[in-house]
């Protein structure tokens, strides 16, 4: 059995570190296992880290432009690879973790841009002789601490930002999933990356109160569930660092009467069922405003719903592979008994469904629920599976209400054919990410992703313009030239 190491260079972990087991959620097999850093482990990867830090930082921003080009080729041409790696230990089809790589590859693209992104505004005769001009600088340790939903697309939306802005990186990958975020740091060295300027440590949450309470890491970026998010950011802060927090999501997609009920259909199964539901992007809501559009979206998701293509990764037709870990595959079966304790109508019940030849591994069928109301857990919380729940609305402003008023504000989106009706619901709605006939709205590379309410703690968005703001800080320098010194001195401000 493999042992998926830490990327340190120089590093050897005590030879009594504790280790988890990694899992093909295909099959139920354990395939590998992965470390678990200690506090003294994290301590000696943000040490080397920091040494790094001058060289890499006084590098010109064209330099660093210079190897994301190369990053960028390398991703390409391996993405395959990559792709494979994801699979096997996430469950996801492999289409599916080909776009997760095209989307971190994107923002390898976006910071081939560097020395445009860090050019600084320069203002001239601000007074007498006096120029003002701001430029970003660079921070110096970063860490990024990522969830196992995305392990190559999330870590791409952080450390080539970071790098390309002139920080070193410690990245902490989930424990679920470690393989594809060691693959595309390795890359990343090939690139031309200094091993020393990008480390990767593994472990949970010893590994991670370890660089939440380093002094020497300046920057911390988390993505995962909403409660340790909201922890990250506090922990983090607390110990003076600048922290951006994403966290779960419960997405609502509003079907309007007058919207194609045959898109908005197909568009809520890639949204809902994609990826086995979990994607913090994922449509778990679906609202239909007026009961002829919810008879009608209903009689439209059902069959397909019972016809999802399930399997292996390995499966060319598979639309939907299995959930993470069985621990995950059981927590969303008991959502779905909830549900139905709870009242709400089970139009199709994925439980049980077994796969021949599949039989250990974690797959669940698709799942759909009608007449949900918002009283129900299965509504205020965060499933991260293959359910998705329709929760009828009489007309439009109920509909907007609900997301409104749902604790979570990732993303949502509207199916109408009404340009006043979708104006109105991207103006009106308190959501960070907004689809209009869009179903899944994650902004490009060169835009910046984040939620509202308890989807994010911190003040900036990650990767775009907003990740170059966090990953750097500002220095305004007011200059003046000799004049001053020719005329003699001056003891009064000038006016
Ligand atoms: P998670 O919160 O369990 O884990 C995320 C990271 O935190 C992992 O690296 C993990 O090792 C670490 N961690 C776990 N428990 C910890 C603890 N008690 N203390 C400190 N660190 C801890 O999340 P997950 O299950 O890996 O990922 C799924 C979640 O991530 C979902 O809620 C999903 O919505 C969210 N997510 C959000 C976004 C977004 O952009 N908002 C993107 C992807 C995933």
């Amino acid at each position: 059995m493999s042992h998926i190491p830490h990327l340190v260079p120089g590093l050897t972990p005590p030879a009594d570190e504790a280790k988890s087991p990694v899992f093909n959620p295909a099959t139920g097999e354990q395939i590998a296992t992965v470390g678990s850093a200690s506090a003294a482990t994290v301590a000696e990867a943000v040490a080397i880290a920091k040494a790094a830090y001058p060289a890499w930082s006084s590098l010109t921003p064209a330099k660093r432009a210079a190897v994301m080009y190369r990053y960028r080729d390398l991703l390409m041409k391996n993405a395959d690879l990559i792709a494979s790696t994801i699979s096997r230990e996430h469950g996801k089809t492999h289409p599916d973790a080909l776009g997760e790589v095209q989307r971190g590859l994107e923002v390898v693209e976006f910071v081939c841009g560097t020395p445009s992104l860090l050019k600084g505004d320069y203002s001239r005769d601000v007074g007498p002789a006096i120029d003002t001009f701001s430029s970003r600088e660079s921070l110096g340790v970063c860490a990024g601490i990522t969830p196992f939903n995305f392990p190559a697309m999330v870590p791409l939306w952080m450390f080539p930002v970071a790098l390309a802005c002139g920080n070193t990186f410690v990245l902490k990958p989930s424990e679920r999933d470690p393989s594809a975020s060691n693959l595309i740091v390795e890359l990343a060295h090939e690139a031309g990356v200094p091993k020393d300027a990008l480390v990767v440590v593994h472990g949970g949450k010893d590994a991670v109160d370890a660089l939440l309470t380093n002094p020497d890491v300046v920057a911390i970026s988390f993505v995962g569930s909403t409660p340790i998010a909201e922890y990250v950011y506090a922990t983090g802060t607390a110990h003076g660092k600048r922290v951006q927090a994403l966290g779960g999501a419960k997405n609502h997609m509003v079907i309007m009467p007058d919207a194609d009920i045959d898109q908005a259909a197909d568009a809520l199964m890639g949204a809902g069922y994609g990826a086995a539901g979990e994607r913090c992007m994922a449509v778990s809501v679906a609202v239909p405003v007026g009961k002829d559009t919810a008879d009608r979206l209903v009689a439209a998701l059902e069959p397909r719903v019972r016809a999802l293509k399930i399997g292996p990764h390995t499966d060319a037709d598979a639309e939907m592979g299995p959930l993470v870990t069985r621990q995950h595959m059981d927590k969303v079966a008991g959502y779905i008994n909830a549900g139905v304790a709870e009242g709400a109508s089970l139009v199709v019940d994925g439980r049980g469904f077994s796969l021949q030849g599949y039989e250990n591994g974690y797959f669940l069928g698709g799942t759909l629920f009608d007449n949900v109301t918002p009283d129900m857990s299965i509504y205020k919380e965060e499933i991260f599976g293959p359910v998705l729940s329709v929760v009828r609305a009489s007309d439009y402003a109920t509909a907007l209400k609900l997301v409104r008023d749902h604790e979570y504000g990732n993303g949502t989106a509207i199916f109408t054919r009404d340009g006043d009706c979708a104006r109105d619901f991207a103006a009106n709605v308190n959501v960070g990410m907004v689809g209009i006939n869009v179903p899944i709205p994650v902004p490009v590379a060169f835009h910046s992703f984040g939620g509202w309410k308890r989807s994010s703690f911190g003040a900036h968005g990650i990767y775009g313009p907003e990740g170059v703001a966090f990953y750097t800080k500002l220095k305004t320098v007011t200059s003046r030239w000799p004049t001053g010194i020719r005329s003699g001195a001056s003891f009064a401000f000038p006016t």
